[in-house]
């Protein structure tokens, strides 16, 4: 793919090129000359399987038609249905979608799920929606989703503002249409309707579950680390809780309206529970140290947990940030650049496609659940999270020391090599 820059009339832009689409096509680039694939295979993985663009017109509150624009990026099926969230955010775009879907079949596949990657979402601001507006486009977008998503194809999740009643809302409509319940066409809904114990906590847990085990490699003792967490969300306040429940010391935490910081530590169950009553932007209103999301990121600090949205470290404040560790909750929260600055002053980052992984796991767990009308408890689930992260734990921290790169790279060809082994022995149709 060439460069934006060289873009001509006769090439002109595929319509999922975008920078965050360069960006994750660059570190499938830089991961590729370690996972030992054919150029064919890499080709065919540099582009997605199918693209959907579909408009979702709702009628307002106040009486108006409006439309807005969805989207839905299946990147691979190879390993089985495409799996991934839904996010309603302004900025979503085909471009995000389609990294975000690679991002996620590479994630599948280093942890072993039977999955490809997808993603999705509606071009919108969810905060100035009422709740019978957001019902109203879920609701929409599902049934234009239809031709794609099912069970055996595509199993939408939440994402960025969308949660499971977002999910609930999504699986009525499918089951609406089939003419039965289908509680496996979505995951990440609520308990009664067949979602999983332990789902809403799945990705905060997996990710202080992957930051104990590189602390353990490290000889770090969590108990007592400094942490940060930008994200104060259902993946960001839960790390923060799981931190503050093994002994770390939180100092600083934020949100999309601003930061706290307290160096003796934040009391961070009394901020769990001010964000389930006010919501994931309510931190502002919060007495305290206040401090913006430029300052947090760069205060000093042992752990870095990004937990909010992507391209958050980036080559321009990569150098002040002071974190010995950072830990990527979010999906791609550090730019190339960046990781090129930490690679230099040798600051271990634990990759987006590993230490996130905790909630795609249980959305597995989830579905084969639901197949099998069969449900398992919360310890029961919590121990099989954590098998499944520390075995994808120690294969990325293996092979990123055998073959001295970094863990992203490492964790990259992990799920790289699982997707082309498939491929090649699949071969290609017809
Ligand atoms: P969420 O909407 O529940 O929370 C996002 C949080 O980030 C909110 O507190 C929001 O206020 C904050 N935020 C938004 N913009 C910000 C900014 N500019 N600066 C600081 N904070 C900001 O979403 P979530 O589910 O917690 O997702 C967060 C990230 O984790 C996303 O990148 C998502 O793709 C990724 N992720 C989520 C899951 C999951 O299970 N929810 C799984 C894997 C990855």
């Amino acid at each position: 793919m060439p460069p934006v820059d060289e873009v001509t009339e006769e090439r002109a832009p595929l319509e999922w090129e975008t920078p965050l689409f360069h960006q994750a096509i660059a570190q499938f680039e830089q991961a590729v000359p370690y996972a030992d694939v054919s150029d064919a295979i890499v080709e065919r993985l540099s582009v997605p399987e199918r693209s959907l663009i579909v408009a979702v017109p709702i009628k307002l509150d106040d009486g108006r038609r409006t439309v807005f624009p969805g989207y839905r990026v299946q990147h691979s099926s190879v390993l089985g249905p495409t799996k991934g969230g839904v996010r309603y955010d302004p900025h979503v775009s085909l471009g995000e979608c389609a990294a975000l879907s690679m991002w996620m079949t590479w994630k599948c596949a280093l942890l072993r799920l039977p999955y490809g990657g997808a993603k999705g979402g509606i071009r919108c601001d969810p905060r100035a929606l009422s709740l019978r507006e957001l019902q109203a486009i879920t609701r929409r977008f599902t049934a234009e989703l239809l031709p794609v998503i099912g069970p055996q194809e595509d199993i939408p999740a939440p994402d960025m503002a969308t949660d499971e009643q977002t999910m609930a809302w999504m699986m009525d409509t499918y089951s609406m249409q089939v003419g039965h319940a289908v509680p496996e066409i979505v995951t990440g809904k609520p308990i009664s309707i067949g979602g999983s114990v332990f789902r809403a906590e799945a990705t905060g847990a997996g990710v202080v579950m992957v930051v104990e085990r590189a602390c353990r490699r490290l000889d770090w003792d969590l108990a007592g680390q400094r942490c940060v967490v930008q994200g104060f969300g259902k993946v960001g306040a839960v790390a923060a809780q799981e931190l503050h429940d093994r002994g770390a010391v939180v100092v600083a935490v934020s949100d999309v309206s601003g930061g706290l910081r307290d160096e003796t530590g934040l009391d961070i169950p009394s901020l769990y529970a001010h964000a389930l009553e006010h919501g994931h932007a309510s931190l502002a209103e919060h007495e305290g140290e206040h401090v913006t999301n430029e300052e947090l990121l760069e205060l000093p600090c042992d752990i870095l947990v990004l937990a909010a949205l992507e391209e958050q470290v980036t080559g321009e404040n990569a150098p002040r940030v002071k974190a010995r560790m950072i830990a990527e909750g979010a999906n791609g929260p550090t730019t190339l650049e960046a990781d090129a600055v930490f690679a230099e002053r040798g600051v271990p980052v634990l990759p987006d496609i590993l230490t996130n992984a905790g909630g795609v796991t249980v959305s597995y767990f989830e579905w084969v659940q639901d197949l099998g009308r069969l449900f398992w408890d919360r310890d029961d689930i919590r121990s099989k999270l954590a098998d499944k992260m520390g075995d994808a734990f120690d294969r990325v921290w293996e092979l990123a020391e055998a073959r001295g790169m970094t863990l992203r790279q490492a964790a990259l060809v992990t799920g790289i090599r699982e997707v082309a082994a498939a491929l090649n022995d699949r071969g290609l149709y017809p």
